[in-house]
């Protein structure tokens, strides 16, 4: 990865009494070595990449404190990294993107959750639900429950979210049971400080080695007939042991306030907008002091029946703020409630939506309704006049604006390399006849947006091989999986190639080999360029790819196996139309191999700045339009999608429509004048180099071709 976490790993050296400043997710990052973690595992999403990444860098401070850290190649090797905390006194933590990454984790985490832990076992998932979110929306919780692990889902400041990291291995500990913690997107980026404590170096450690396995346990294993045992430990011991640890040491947190006929418990990380949405009834003011008492839960599963109980009795009405279906949290109050027999009515999913982010508008919604039919002599007006404003604004744009804003989807970086094959495929399919394209996760589903709009399925990361062998049998033509490497390291070999191979089936892969797990913020791959390409795309010299995934393929059994660059589109369209055509039976797999331009951009930018600065030669490529020819038919936005090729107003005024542009974001990828080639368009495209700090030859050049122009096109 060529992006530097050098002040984040600054961070992470602070000292005792020292004062840390930044975001949440790093807050989490320096809490794990404050708690004496002895190994770190996980695989990148966001929004908790940070942890990761940043601790993959920090490797040389890690190793001096004993530190293992590891990115996994999926968030199953992660979770099974836990197992050394069944048979060792380690902490250990783990993270990932949920709810995908935990549904990946499911049945490395089951078995563990059943044997128990000795070492504190931290799951710290980027609880990726609401409006920023770009994975299916469900919740972690349901899987806390199904498998007895505690949940927590800290009350978003600093101080508390890195008590709650430091509480969760006493938690795991006390209890034997894994400990999952929850960080929203807002929790995980969220800005602020807390008093940093002095990291502690574990007592068994990459520098501290043990002396051979631990004496044999049967129990240890999650294997019959121990699991039966292990099930009942479950409810008997281990959950009673956390309520008892919950409550003494103070994990929830109340907040009272002088209307105490009413209350309101809320999952600890939507504190903050509840407190804003209160604020704004006039119940409470913007530091937190509410008028209606609150139970922040900053553990949300277990909860504790005299703890909801003792908070309860005497309040006429109690609201329930849980976002997401479904009502987990508010069916299980209800059952504590009724068998406590408190007669405090129950609010929560019949006054707030049943599904979607509880942001501060929609909770104050659902609160006036409370309030209303609870307790109207609070309510002000201030909500119906905060509400009303808001609708107002919106309808306002609409006006504005004639209709709704149209949506802007998220779109392939300037140059990308992925961008040209959906190119080659729209070329290919003019002659083949559409087909069916089982897609995945990754940039290349950025594809399934305007203009291409490529691609009938998603069904997980790494899965569209095999969610493509169903239809397969059944199409006239042969179907098309698309995924990217980090995909096909992630689960897509084992689970697509692989029974692809068992079962002979006779479609088409095409693996996007750009060199990094992108998606998830360029990580680094079995498959990566070594190092020396790098070194070697620096200085212009050839140097070995990395043909880790070829090679896989081949001992595999794949005997069709192209690889082509992306940027050459006709050769790729040429090549995809091939993969239909051939008589060749079995997996078809074409890998499209071009270098992420994010990470290659990040990689040159700062070298040509040095260049510039040291007065060299530099030459940059770009492409644009010479208007006089383009015909404004828009056919190359159509088929390219570049932001950077966009319209301008025509400066012939017999040209009533907008011609082509080329801004200046272009990187001069060439997608643009292949596109023009290979789809046979206007040769309105030509090609430029920009040369800065120029040298004698260069300006005599100039010079002469100005002359010749000159002479050719006087003015
Ligand atoms: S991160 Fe890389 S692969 Fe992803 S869209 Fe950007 S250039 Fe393409
Ligand atoms: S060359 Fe064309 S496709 Fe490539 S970045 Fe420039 S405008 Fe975009």
């Amino acid at each position: 990865m060529e992006r530097s976490f050098e002040t984040e790993i600054e961070l992470l050296r602070l000292g005792e009494g020292a004062v840390f400043h930044g975001e949440g997710i790093l807050a989490v990052t320096k809490a794990l070595l404050q708690s004496g973690v002895a190994y770190v595992g996980g695989y990148q999403g966001a929004p908790v990449s940070h942890l990761l990444d940043v601790m993959v860098q920090a490797r040389d401070y890690l190793d001096e404190l004993g530190v293992h850290v590891e990115p996994c190649t999926n968030e199953a090797s992660a979770a099974a990294m836990l197992g050394a905390s069944i048979n060792y006194p380690m902490r250990g933590a783990v993270t990932w993107k949920s709810i995908v990454g935990t549904n990946v984790a499911s049945d490395a985490l089951s078995n563990l959750a059943s044997a128990g832990v000795m070492g504190g076992a931290l799951i710290v998932v980027g609880e990726d639900y609401g409006e920023g979110a770009s994975v299916i929306q469900e919740r972690t919780h349901a899987v806390a429950l199904k498998s007895s692990m505690w949940l927590l889902d800290p009350r978003p400041t600093l101080p508390n979210i890195v008590r709650m990291v430091e509480r969760g291995f006493e938690l795991s500990e006390a209890s034997n049971t894994p400990v999952i913690m929850e960080l929203r997107i807002r929790a995980c980026h969220l800005r602020g400080s807390f008093e940093a404590r002095a990291n502690r170096a574990p007592a068994v450690s990459t520098r501290h080695l043990q002396d051979g396995p631990p004496a044999f346990l049967y129990e240890r294993l999650a294997h019959p007939p121990e699991i039966f045992r292990q099930e009942k430990l479950k409810s008997t011991v281990r959950m009673p042991a956390a309520r008892r640890f919950i409550v003494e040491r103070g994990l929830n947190e109340t907040f009272d306030g002088p209307e105490r006929e009413l209350g309101i418990i809320v999952q600890g990380g939507l504190y903050n907008n509840l407190v804003r949405a209160l604020d704004q009834a006039g119940l409470a003011d913007c530091f937190g002091a509410s008028r209606i008492p609150i139970l922040a839960l900053n553990v949300v599963y277990p909860l504790v029946p005299e703890q909801i109980r003792e908070f309860c009795a005497g309040k006429r009405a109690v609201l329930v703020v849980e976002e997401g279906q479904p009502e987990f949290i508010e069916q299980e109050i209800g059952t504590i409630l009724r068998r406590g027999d408190l007669q405090t009515r129950l609010r929560g999913k019949d006054v707030l939506p049943m599904a979607g982010e509880y942001t501060a508008e929609m909770i104050l919604r659902g609160l006036e309704q409370f309030v209303a039919d609870e307790a109207p002599q609070l309510a002000s007006g201030a909500s119906a006049a905060w509400i009303e404003k808001i609708d107002g604004l919106r309808e306002r744009a609409n006006r504005a604006l004639g209709a709704p804003l149209p949506p802007r989807p998220p779109n392939f970086c300037v140059g990308c390399p992925e961008r040209p094959v959906f190119a080659a495929i729209k070329l290919a399919q003019r002659d083949v006849g559409a087909w069916h394209i089982s897609t995945d996760i990754g940039c290349h589903a950025l594809a399934t947006f305007e203009p291409f709009s490529l691609g009938n399925s998603i069904l997980g990361y790494g899965m569209s091989l095999a969610a493509a062998a169903g239809v397969a049998p059944t199409q006239t033509r042969r179907t098309m999986a698309i995924m990217g490497d980090g995909g096909f390291w992630h689960n897509g070999f084992l689970s697509g190639v692989s029974s692809a191979l068992l079962n002979g089936s006779d479609s088409i892969l095409v693996i996007m080999k750009n060199g990094y797990s992108s998606a998830t913020g360029t990580q680094e791959l079995l498959s990566s360029p070594p190092e020396e390409a790098k070194q070697a795309a620096r200085e212009k010299s050839a140097a070995a790819a990395n043909t880790a995934i070829e090679s896989t393929l081949k001992g595999a059994g794949v005997k069709w196996l192209r690889t082509v660059h992306t940027y050459r589109v006709a050769e790729m369209a040429k090549t995809l139309r091939e993969a239909f055509r051939t008589p060749e039976p079995g997996l078809k797999v074409i890998v499209a191999e071009g270098e992420c331009q994010l990470e290659r951009q990040r990689r040159i930018r700062p070298l040509v700045a040095a260049a510039l600065k040291a007065g060299e030669r530099v030459v940059r490529t770009r492409f644009g339009v010479d208007e006089d020819v383009c015909s404004g038919d828009h056919s190359c936005i159509r088929l390219s999608g570049c932001p950077s090729l966009t319209v301008k107003d025509s400066s012939d005024p017999l040209k009533v429509d907008p011609v082509a542009h080329v801004n200046n974001d272009c990187v001069g990828c060439g997608l643009c004048g292949e596109v023009a080639h290979a789809a046979i368009l206007c040769p309105s495209f030509f090609r430029a180099e920009i040369v800065q700090n120029p040298g004698w030859w260069d300006r005599a050049l100039w010079r002469l071709r100005s002359t010749v122009i000159g002479w050719l096109a006087p003015a």
